[in-house]
C-alpha cells in the first residue's frame, strides 16, 4: 500500500509538539511487551531520565506511567499523600488548578495559595503557611506554567519546603529537559514530566522522577490500582515490565528523543535552541506591535503569551485559521482575565521556522487589517 507523503503543520504549541522524522521512523516497530529488547529500552530511558535530572541512580528513580501529563500528576497526588496527609498546592495558572482538582476528587485535605496568573507565588507566604499549619505533609507547584508560561521559583521554594517535613512534589511537565533543574539541590522528592513536552518524544505516557527514600515510605498511601505509583516502580524493578500494558512504539521513540537531546547538548543545548527561538520570536513580534501578557522577567523561554490587538477588526479565530491555512498552528489562550494568544517555543522547531510564522503573521494580520501601532 502507498501513502501519499504528507507534509505535516508546524506546532506552536505546548504539546504534542513538532517532532523530528528520526522519532517518528523509530516507531516503525512491533516490539512485545515482555521482549528482552524492550526492556533493555525500558531500562535505558529510565537511567537516562534520572542523569537529565542531575540525580544519582541511588538517590533517585524514574517510574513510567501510562497516559498523558496529567496521569503522572494524578499518581503522584494520589498514592504519595498520606491517607490522613494534607497538601499545599501553590496555584498561578490552569496547570495549578487542575492539581487542586486531582486533590478534590480524591478527597484529599487541601489548603491552596492563590495568585494571579502574571504573579510570582509570595515565598514569605508560603513559609508562614507551612510554618502555621503543621498538619501540611506535602506541597506542590507547577515550574512553568504552561497558562502564560511564566517560570515559578522551585528551588526557592524547595528551600523553604526543605526547613518542613512535608513532601514536595513539582509539575515540571513542559520545562524537564530545557530548563535546567537538579533533584537533589532542589530537594524535590516527585517531579513529573511527559514525553511530548521538551523531551520531544510523541504522546503516551508520563515520567515520574521519585526519591527513593520517599517513595519507599508510601506503601498503603494509594487510593486507586492503576495510578499506583510505588507498585508501578516495584514492577518496573523486578522484572523490567510494566504491570499493565506499556506504549510500547511510544517509548520506542523515545528513546530516540532522548539521544536526539543528547546529541543537542543535553538541557544546555536544548534550552540554547529554545531561548534562540523565544528571541527571535518577540523581537518580531514586538516589532508588528504586539504586546507580551508577562512582564519579561518572570517570562520564560517555554511558551509565550501574547494580547489580543486592541482593535475591533482583529478576531482570533479568523487569526487562527488563517495561519492554519498556511500551515502554522498557535494556541488560544485560556488566562483568566486577559484575552491572549501563545505561541510555543519548543518541538523540533528552529530560528527559520519561527521567521517563517513571523512573516505568516504579518501577512495575516495585514488581510484582516488589523493596526497594531
Ligand atoms: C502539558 C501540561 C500538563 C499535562 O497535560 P496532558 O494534556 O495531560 O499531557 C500538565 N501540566 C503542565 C504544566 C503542562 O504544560
Amino acid at each position: 500500500m502507498k501513502t501519499k507523503k504528507m507534509k505535516d503543520k508546524i506546532l506552536f504549541t505546548p504539546g504534542p509538539l513538532t517532532t523530528s522524522q528520526t522519532v517518528k521512523q523509530a516507531m516503525l516497530r512491533d516490539l512485545g511487551s515482555r521482549d528482552s529488547e524492550f526492556i533493555a529500552i525500558v531500562q535505558e530511558i529510565r537511567q537516562k531520565l534520572v542523569e537529565l535530572g542531575g540525580a544519582k541512580p541511588d538517590e533517585y528513580t524514574a517510574v513510567l506511567m501510562q497516559g498523558s501529563g496529567t496521569f503522572g500528576l494524578e499518581a503522584v497526588v494520589s498514592s504519595t499523600v498520606p491517607p490522613d496527609g494534607k497538601l499545599l498546592i501553590i496555584i498561578n495558572g490552569a496547570y495549578g488548578k487542575r492539581l487542586a482538582k486531582i486533590a478534590s476528587v480524591l478527597k484529599i485535605d487541601t489548603i491552596t495559595l492563590e495568585y494571579p496568573e502574571n504573579t510570582i507565588p509570595d515565598l514569605s507566604e508560603i513559609e508562614d503557611t507551612l510554618k502555621s499549619d503543621n498538619k501540611i505533609t506535602s506541597v506542590s507547584v507547577v515550574h512553568c506554567e504552561t497558562t502564560t508560561g511564566i517560570i515559578n521559583p522551585i528551588k526557592e521554594i524547595g528551600a523553604l519546603v526543605a526547613k518542613s517535613d512535608a513532601r514536595y512534589f513539582v509539575d515540571a511537565m513542559s520545562s524537564f529537559g530545557a530548563v535546567p533543574v537538579n533533584l537533589h539541590e532542589f530537594n524535590i522528592d516527585y517531579l513529573v514530566s511527559s514525553a511530548n513536552k521538551c523531551i520531544e518524544g510523541v504522546p503516551g505516557f508520563s515520567f515520574i522522577l521519585c526519591k527513593l527514600s520517599s517513595l519507599r515510605e508510601t506503601a498503603g498511601y494509594a487510593r486507586s490500582v492503576s495510578f499506583n505509583l510505588l507498585e508501578q516502580y516495584q514492577g518496573l524493578e523486578k522484572n523490567g515490565q510494566f504491570r499493565f500494558t506499556p506504549p510500547t512504539h511510544t517509548l520506542a521513540a523515545f528513546r530516540q528523543a532522548l539521544e536526539e537531546i543528547q546529541t543537542e547538548g543535553g538541557v544546555n543545548g536544548r534550552a540554547g535552541r529554545y531561548r534562540k527561538n523565544y528571541e527571535t520570536l518577540i523581537e518580531g513580534m514586538r516589532m508588528m506591535g504586539f504586546k507580551e501578557y508577562l512582564r519579561p522577567e518572570n517570562q520564560g523561554y517555554i511558551i509565550t503569551s501574547f494580547l489580543y490587538p486592541d482593535d475591533p477588526s482583529f478576531s482570533f479565530e479568523e487569526f487562527y485559521e488563517s495561519l492554519n491555512q498556511k500551515d502554522y498552528v498557535i494556541y488560544p489562550g485560556k488566562v483568566s482575565d486577559a484575552n491572549c494568544f501563545r505561541i510555543g517555543n519548543i518541538g523540533r522547531i528552529s530560528e527559520a521556522d519561527i521567521k517563517a510564522l513571523l512573516v505568516a503573521i504579518n501577512q495575516t494580520i495585514t488581510e484582516m487589517g488589523v493596526k497594531l501601532k
